[in-house]
């Protein structure tokens, strides 16, 4: 079941086009409201609408920087230069946890909330979840932006179960006493309730839940590690995504499990870039790079070009559910990124290879030996053992060596006991910094 159906079957190049209407109204709406657009497409000779052209031409302006959004911030200007609305047209404003001190502010208007609320619901309902069906849910409705995706649920038809974030124990009785259909949960969190299940002798296989979605981090699309989610829960694990600054679940990925579709389409564009030049890259079959993404009906504090530094892998192939246009795959942040002797390295890459050895537990931590992204070999990796698989050297080679066969880097693989990379109930730290 499509839950918009007129919308999300609709020939993408037809998107494309009503996209583009949008598209130049956002463009004008920037240049009227937006002192940090202003004079950001000032410094590039963009006076008026026309002077930039249409969505085909997007590709000549400038990129935006969350960064640059953080450093508009003043005293007299709390969310920042780029708020194009007046304080009494706010219905909400959410906070983005910063990896750095302060959190920044985003705020909306109650049309870019309900566009939120519409784009997410389609994302999540791709899952194959409808309506008549009830949803427990682990998300914190408090500051951040996820709190939004909430409304989603509802908007779908399902009864929705909230049990927020951190109480496992609340968690699985909801899951035992109310038997739903569906969890959403962290691709982290989910895979520690499989352990924590076990642990107990509870056969979580066994439970009523026949769907697991995941988001709030990269992973939920690795193979081997959905395979094993899969196997742990009984159930078929699909995830979505979406980006604070822009908006929430913004992404999700339906039945067919090939990559993420844009559930807010005709909201959002989406482009590709090259994360260290910031070229733009085509967005074809196959090509990867980082997620740029450009507001289309927004209007409190749309953004343009927007670096989400989430590093994907585009799929254009017309998929057998009947949704349209590109899907994506996250390989993981940019943020993440090493360069090992001029090789991308993505610890959830490494965390997919070692994935594949049954005797490795699952857990890795990336531990580089100098600050910053670029790196010599070989790169240090702790590797958590199964549970009560002993040391064993042969492993530790055998690793090392598929990790050099599939991303071509050199490591220096160190066996761990099982547990002891901890466990995380929200996201996994997957690099010691
Ligand atoms: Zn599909």
């Amino acid at each position: 079941m499509i839950l918009d159906a007129e919308v999300e079957t609709r020939p993408w190049p037809e998107q494309l086009a009503a996209d583009d209407g949008a598209y130049r109204e956002q463009l004008a709406y920037l240049l009227a409201r937006s002192r940090f657009y202003r004079d950001k497409l000032g410094a590039v000779g963009i006076e008026a609408p026309e002077d930039a052209g249409g969505l085909d031409a997007i590709s000549r302006l400038p990129l935006t920087e969350k960064a640059e959004l953080r450093a508009s911030v003043t005293d007299a200007e709390p969310i920042g230069a780029h708020l194009c609305a007046p304080t009494s047209d706010l219905v909400r404003v959410y906070s983005t946890s910063g990896t750095t001190g302060a959190p920044s502010y985003v705020p909306l208007t109650a049309g870019d909330l309900a566009n939120w609320i519409t784009g997410s619901a389609r994302s999540y309902a791709a899952s194959g979840v409808e309506a008549g069906q009830l949803i427990v849910t682990t998300y914190n409705a408090g500051p951040f932006v996820a709190g939004a995706a909430l409304a989603s649920f509802e908007r779908i038809g399902l009864t929705h179960v909230p049990v927020g974030t951190g109480n496992t124990d609340r968690l699985m009785l909801a899951v035992h006493r109310l038997r739903p259909d569906a969890v959403v949960v962290t691709p982290s969190y989910a895979a520690h309730l499989v352990e924590w299940a076990a642990e107990r002798g509870i056969d979580l296989a066994a439970s009523s839940v026949s769907r697991v979605l995941v988001a709030g981090e990269p992973g939920g699309g690795e193979a081997a590690f959905r395979t094993a989610l899969e196997e742990g829960w009984g159930a078929r694990v699909t995830e979505a995504m979406g980006i604070g600054d822009i908006g929430v679940s913004l992404w999700g990925e339906c039945e067919e499990q090939d990559g993420m579709h844009l559930g807010a389409r005709g909201l959002v564009h989406a482009e590709l870039i090259d994360a260290e030049s910031g070229d733009a890259r085509p967005l074809e079959d196959g090509a990867a790079g980082e997620l740029v993404l450009t507001h289309l009906r927004h209007r409190a504090a749309p953004l343009l070009r927007f670096r989400t530094r989430d590093h994907v892998e585009v799929r254009l192939g017309d998929c057998p559910c009947g949704r349209t246009g590109p899907r994506i795959r996250c390989v993981g942040r940019t943020d993440d990124m090493l360069i090992v002797r001029g090789v991308n390295v993505f610890p959830s890459a490494v965390r997919e290879v070692v994935r594949t050895f049954p005797e490795a537990g699952g857990a890795i931590l990336v531990r580089p030996r100098a600050p910053g992204v670029k790196q010599e070999p070989p790169l240090p990796v702790s590797v958590e053992l199964a549970r009560g698989a002993a040391p064993d050297d042969a492993l530790a080679d055998a690793i090392r060596a598929r990790l050099r066969e599939v991303l071509v880097v050199q490591t220096a693989v160190e066996l761990v006991p099982w547990g002891s990379l901890g466990r995380s109930e929200y996201k996994s730290t997957l690099v010691a910094r």
